[in-house]
């Protein structure tokens, strides 16, 4: 497994960056192929929406809305992803409290996930609100989450 941080600029002229080529991820939330799935439609619908009735493009302005909106999204993906392997490998009582903070999650709460897979956002303005990250230390180790904090 490779790992890098994020990059941001993705485009450089005529030349834009898609894919793997753009975002190499690590494989904890297996979104490698669907970022550039929708990286390529993405791309297409900004190309669509600035296409002249006699087909010319308007490559300049293409370009910038994708690289406006796909860099940031993917940066989160990433990191998101990173932060999701650590989790998986924890040991001792950070372990412990990871499990007890996984347990007392309602099994049908997707706020951890419903930013990633809702809509794929064309604009900057259309991505979603990421979630509220829980701190570890907010459970006690070995025991069970409150339920004041489990609600
Ligand atoms: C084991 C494994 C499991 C995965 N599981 C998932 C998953 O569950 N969900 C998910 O979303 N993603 C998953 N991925 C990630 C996903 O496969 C990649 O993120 C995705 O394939 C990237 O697509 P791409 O088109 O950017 O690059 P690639 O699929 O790598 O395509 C690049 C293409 O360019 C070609 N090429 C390279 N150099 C040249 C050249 N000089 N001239 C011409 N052609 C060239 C290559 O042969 C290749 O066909 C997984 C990856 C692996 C390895």
């Amino acid at each position: 497994m490779f790992d890098r941080d994020p990059v941001m600029t993705w485009v450089h002229g005529r030349i834009a960056l898609l894919g793997d080529s753009a975002h190499p991820p690590l494989q904890y939330i297996a979104q490698g192929a669907i970022m550039a799935i929708e990286d390529g439609w993405v791309l297409g619908e900004h190309v669509a929406r600035n296409r002249a009735e006699d087909g010319t493009v308007d490559w300049s302005t293409a370009l910038a809305a994708y690289e406006a909106v796909r860099p940031e999204h993917c940066r989160r993906v990433l990191t998101t992803s990173r932060k999701w392997g650590e989790l998986w490998h924890l040991d001792g009582v950070a372990r412990e409290q990871r499990n007890a903070l996984l347990r007392a999650r309602d099994t049908y709460d997707y706020s951890f996930t419903d930013w990633l897979y809702g809509p794929t956002a064309l604009t900057p303005g259309q991505e979603p609100e990421m979630f509220t990250p829980i701190p570890l230390d907010s459970a006690p180790a070995g025991g069970a989450v409150p339920a004041a904090e489990a609600a």
